[in-house]
């Protein structure tokens, strides 16, 4: 009997070990904690820029604080996510990118995002032509005025998808060419978790972001609602990570990002 409650004793103790050290992987403890992204920065006006229809969900936290608070919030999509997989049959590559916009759509309407904007540049082929897609950013800066401008980051690009890096690099360029006094923020995800599971591609990504600066919570059901939405990748997750998302975002519920200072 004695024997059977050590045992049990040791297996209880063991599996919160295991929690706490996969917890500890998705904190960067480093991070400034703060409660809303765009009230740190004072922000009224958001532009966030994204590659593909579901890039969104990696910053939702953040753009639905953002809606919520009254900040206007506008989102580009740079392609239409033609190149990508769908959890059921399609018949084209047409017929996905139309699912895909549709999906965009009703996510950032939930989110409350004022303005989704789909432009047409080629999947997996954004780095291409980054004047052009710098240009049509710049243009999309002046027409807006935002305070606040979230992109990847040119070297890491969250997961360090060409296209996401693409459009990280064309963001920057975008706000060097309007000379626009808006914060710059770039999104981040946790390093030690990259590292730990997601194998050659996450040591990469770890090894090619900066320390983020900022960390914010984040409710894990916006998280879980946006996967249900984009329904053609819903298996994404458990796809990538081999898990529910229910079980990622018991884990993963902090956005992070890194904020260089202000140009002078
Ligand atoms: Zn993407």
């Amino acid at each position: 009997m004695r024997a059977l409650a050590i045992a049990v004793g040791a297996a209880v103790l063991l599996a919160f070990a295991a929690v706490v050290w996969v917890d500890s992987l998705f904190r960067e403890p480093d991070a400034r904690k703060i409660e809303s992204l765009t009230g740190a920065l004072g922000a009224r006006t958001l532009l966030a820029v994204f590659a593909h229809p579901d890039d969104e969900i990696s910053a939702a936290g953040a753009l639905a604080d953002a809606a919520s608070n009254g900040v206007r919030v506008y989102v580009v999509t740079a392609t239409r996510g033609e190149k990508g997989k769908a959890d059921f049959s399609v018949s084209s590559s047409d017929e996905l990118a139309r699912i895909r916009e549709a999906e965009l759509r009703a996510h950032t309407r939930a989110l409350g995002v004022t303005e989704q904007q789909v432009w047409h540049f080629p999947d997996s082929q954004v780095d291409r032509d980054i004047p052009a897609l710098s240009q049509r950013i710049a243009a999309e800066i002046e027409r807006i005025a935002p305070d606040a401008i979230l992109s990847f980051h040119p070297e890491s690009g969250l997961t360090y998808h060409r296209d996401h890096r693409a459009v990280g690099e064309a963001t920057v360029r975008a706000i060097a060419a309007t000379g626009s006094p808006a914060r710059l923020v770039q999104l981040l995800v946790p390093a030690a978790m990259m590292r730990t599971f997601a194998g050659e591609r996450g040591a990469l990504v770890a090894k090619n972001q900066p320390p983020a600066t900022w960390a914010m919570p984040i409710d894990s059901r916006i998280k879980r609602r946006a996967w249900t939405i984009h329904a053609s990748q819903a298996g994404f997750i458990r796809r990538v990570y081999k898990v529910s998302p229910w079980v990622l975002y018991f884990f993963f519920d902090e956005e992070h990002y890194f904020v260089p200072e202000p140009r002078r």
